[in-house]
């Protein structure tokens, strides 16, 4: 397995939008990398594109431990479909390894209803999923579409953090 380097904001990669994967063999290598990168940063969560791969495919473990990776449940979404976000809004503190050092509160639906192919090519649907694993699902799901976090602060927010950005995007662009 191997680390790998993680884009940051500022890069226009980061805005483009993923590709669905036809091929689920070739992204084996891959998945195993995003783990292991993302536990090696801490993360809980890990999109294709924050690694450079421009694909539908995200990886998460909502629950493991920093002392111990083993606790929690890996989870590979390929090629995913949020069907609905529903429930009450709800905001959470949340980071992000493309964003490092900024933490802000965001404002997400509670629950959603998604589709995906696991990484052995099974179909799964699920509804109504909810706590953190939805919203680190929305979160990366979001990474997809170009979408990062800080773009869904409202704009006052936004404009306070400005000049934390527009130093990230100088040193990352
Ligand atoms: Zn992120």
């Amino acid at each position: 397995m191997a680390l790998l380097p993680i884009r940051i904001y500022g890069d226009p990669f980061l805005k483009k939008k993923a590709a669905d994967i036809k091929h689920l063999s070739e992204v084996q290598s891959l998945i195993d990398d995003m783990f292991e990168t993302m536990y090696e940063n801490k993360g809980v969560g890990l999109a294709a594109v924050q690694v450079g791969k421009g694909m539908n495919l995200f990886v998460i473990n909502a629950a493991w431990e920093k002392e111990d990776r083993n606790k929690g449940v890996e989870e590979v979404f390929i090629n995913p479909i949020i069907l609905k976000m529903h429930g009450k809004n709800c905001n959470m503190e949340e980071g992000c390894l493309s964003v490092p050092d900024l933490r802000e509160d965001v404002r997400r639906k509670e629950m959603v209803d998604i589709e995906y192919t696991d990484r052995h090519g099974k179909k799964r649907s699920e509804t109504g999923v909810c706590g953190m694993r939805a919203r680190v699902i929305q979160h990366e799901f979001d990474h997809l579409h170009g979408i990062l976090f800080v773009d869904r602060l409202p704009p006052t927010k936004k404009l306070f953090l400005k000049k934390e950005l527009r130093r990230l995007a100088e040193e990352n662009s």
